[in-house]
């Protein structure tokens, strides 16, 4: 599992550059049953917040840029007036996406926002056939990576065979 605290620190050092005036986040968890958000930040005195991460963008085999994506998210809501996804908020995400390109910061931070797929876009294997164009990514390993002889190319029947990323 990735180290929150790293992501954290990483993603504050590419912001700091902006100037963007972050409240101050008493606490930062990992929350290991979120089920539909990738992340929260919940305001829990004047100006001090607390930002919980979903577990899920911690696995190893993601793009770190995900789960900064989610913490640069969660981080502009501690900016005054920054606590709905609106005016002040949307202008500072679209300035980040903007200054930064490896950053896109989602203006909601929901499953049905950020997609499983795109979570899951660090295909692993890639299965292609000999004879055809045909390709597939696969994320994880299974039967047919490890014993591709027994498959055949559903597009023409060809062998296929296994390329690792
Ligand atoms: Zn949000
Ligand atoms: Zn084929």
């Amino acid at each position: 599992m990735k180290n929150l605290e790293i992501l954290i620190n990483n993603t504050i050092k590419d912001l700091t550059e902006l100037n963007i005036p972050f409240g101050n986040v008493e606490k930062w968890s990992v929350n290991t049953r979120a089920k539909k958000r990738w992340g929260q930040c919940k305001k829990i005195g004047l100006n001090t917040f607390e930002i919980n991460i979903s577990q899920l963008l911690l696995q190893d085999d993601l793009d770190d840029q995900i789960a900064k994506n989610v913490i640069a998210h969660e981080l502009l809501h501690t900016v005054k007036g920054c606590f709905a996804h609106k005016g002040k908020w949307k202008l500072l995400a679209q300035k980040i996406n903007q200054s930064i390109p490896d950053y896109n910061i989602k203006v909601r931070d929901t499953f049905e926002e950020i997609t499983i797929s795109e979570i899951e876009k660090k295909a692993k294997y890639i299965i292609k056939c000999r004879s055809c164009d045909f390709t597939a990514k696969r994320y994880k390993h299974s039967r047919v990576i490890d014993k591709p002889y027994l498959y055949r190319c559903p597009k023409c029947q060809g062998k296929i065979y296994i390329q690792k990323l």
